[in-house]
């Protein structure tokens, strides 16, 4: 599979590079962003399997680059970087991003995921479907750019701060979120006086979603998200 790098690091890509093609990858390597945008336009060779994008990149902002990528190319994007906020990583996800994976990083959880994201892209194109940065947690859907959720063939219409929240749980399925944690990404607050509007959000995706089980609290901690078995 064809891999286009993109890091104006020397030294980090060298290594991630060996690496890469240890595990058979054909890497392609770029230092900027407009090098990066002049990488995926030539039509004659194989396509990239996926895009490794570093945020922090000389020329131009990461996120603007991604959502470049994404106008004119269906190539997974993973996401690089060392800014580990959920909002920063749900904005990511937003702009078209397939995945997001914070520095330093596990190599064999970065192959892990490089895998997960293109056997995602090849599983949506047998389908006809376009499952850019949509999340599949057993009968639910979550489509990032577009905000769209479904529950099997049904749309489900969220509010605003019920799709952020439901988003910022469904991107670690089986991790426990804390509250204070929660309402500082969804609410952007901290938390005194919001803890019972947590708790309205959570009672209303629950039944909107008529998945109680989706959404499981744990008890002086936070919540987590079970992936439905059906
Ligand atoms: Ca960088």
């Amino acid at each position: 599979m064809r891999l286009l790098l993109v890091e104006d690091d020397d030294h980090v890509a060298a290594a991630l590079s060996a690496v890469l093609a240890r595990h058979g990858f054909k890497v392609v390597h770029a230092r900027s962003g407009e090098e990066a945008l002049r990488a995926l336009l030539p039509a004659d060779q194989e396509p990239f399997g996926v895009v490794l994008l570093d945020l922090g990149l000389p020329d131009q902002d990461g996120y603007e680059v991604c959502g470049k990528i994404r106008k004119r190319s269906a190539t997974p994007v993973i996401m690089v970087t060392a800014r580990a906020d959920v909002r920063s990583r749900i904005h990511g996800l937003n702009l078209g991003a397939d995945d997001y994976v914070v520095k330093p990083y596990d190599t064999g959880e970065l192959l892990a995921r490089i895998h997960a994201v293109a056997r995602r892209r090849t599983a949506g194109e047998d389908t006809g479907a376009t499952p850019a940065a949509a999340l599949l947690l057993g009968p639910v859907r979550i489509e990032l750019p577009t905000r769209r959720v479904s529950v099997g063939d049904q749309e489900i219409q969220l509010t605003r701060k019920e799709f952020d929240l439901l988003a910022l749980l469904a991107q670690r399925p089986g991790v426990v979120f804390r509250r204070e944690q929660i309402i500082s990404e969804v609410w952007r607050t901290s938390w005194e006086g919001t803890g019972r509007t947590l708790e309205v959000h959570v009672a209303s995706l629950r039944s909107k979603l008529r998945l109680p089980a989706l959404i499981e609290t744990v008890r002086g901690v936070g919540y987590r998200l079970v992936t439905p078995s059906r």
